[in-house]
């Protein structure tokens, strides 16, 4: 007679955990700015930042634009475009850049062709890049689930915005989270989401991305197998693939990206850890 009541209780406790998760606010280099747009009363604003199309989400009594910052951003002041919906009155909120030490991380590939790609290889990077540069710009007006899992559990073996040199060789910075893990390792959805595409990309491997709605993306890389198709419905914790080596890698690991506004940003702050 008593249980209904407590077991509500947890219920409405849990429901407004899920309601509070919310990627951390650091507003760095390869960090996420939150930022207060206007009061839920009003109707969802829309944002551009650099042009691009940025995640609002309610939270407590505002909307909250949530801001993918480069991880090549300058620090100092960078600015928003805020537009309501209806009547397109525009104006800009400004927000500051802090600056990020981020560490060198040294690699040895044994695939030489992976490091300096020949003629065809590069004419196949250029293409992929289009391709993926299109797929991390996504948005759909759908609402965006913002309490990510962790894909899959297994050792850290390279943080985000790690500063890369290959075989010797300065290369672009970590774009996402490696974490290593026996092939074969189920990978999970971090979110609700559609799947978006998936493919084999050079560097990438094969490749699951799925669109979580609001401009949120995620993706997966270097599975063995990939278990979903585009267009497919995704529950948080489905099964999109199973972790690999394919594309660049030194060994069996799960590479996790989180694209805002088509800015690949630290997934750690999705998963409520701050390094
Ligand atoms: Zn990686």
């Amino acid at each position: 007679m008593f249980r209904t009541p407590l077991v509500l209780m947890v219920m409405i406790l849990l429901l407004s955990a899920q309601a509070m998760a919310f990627p951390i606010h650091s507003p760095v280099p390869g960090g996420v700015n939150l930022l207060a747009v206007a009061p839920v009363t009003a109707k969802r604003p829309i944002v551009h930042y650099q042009g691009q199309r940025v995640t609002v989400v309610p939270y407590q009594n505002e909307w909250v634009a949530a801001i993918g910052i480069p991880l090549d951003a300058s620090p100092g002041t960078h600015n928003i475009a805020v537009t309501h919906p209806v009547t397109r009155q525009q104006f800009n909120a400004p927000f500051e850049v802090a600056d990020k030490y981020y560490r060198t991380q040294r690699l040895t590939i044994r695939n030489k062709n992976k490091v300096n790609p020949n003629h065809s290889s590069t004419q196949r990077i250029i293409r992929e890049l289009a391709i993926q540069k299109n797929i991390k710009q996504h948005f759909s007006e759908r609402d965006v689930q913002m309490n990510f899992i962790t894909p899959v559990s297994g050792r850290d073996s390279g943080r985000f915005g790690l500063k890369r040199i290959m075989n010797g060789q300065p290369r672009n910075p970590h774009s996402g989270m490696d974490i290593a893990a026996a092939s074969g390792t189920p990978v999970r959805s971090a979110a609700n989401g559609v799947v978006l595409h998936t493919g084999n990309f050079f560097f990438s491997g094969n490749v699951v991305y799925v669109d979580h709605g609001s401009g949120v993306i995620s993706m997966y890389a270097h599975l063995s197998s990939i278990n979903v198709r585009p267009g497919d419905s995704v529950r948080q914790g489905a099964i999109v693939g199973n972790v690999g080596q394919t594309g660049r890698a030194t060994g069996p690991h799960l590479h996790w990206s989180i694209y805002l506004n088509g800015q690949a940003i630290d997934p750690a702050l999705f998963t409520q850890k701050n390094y």
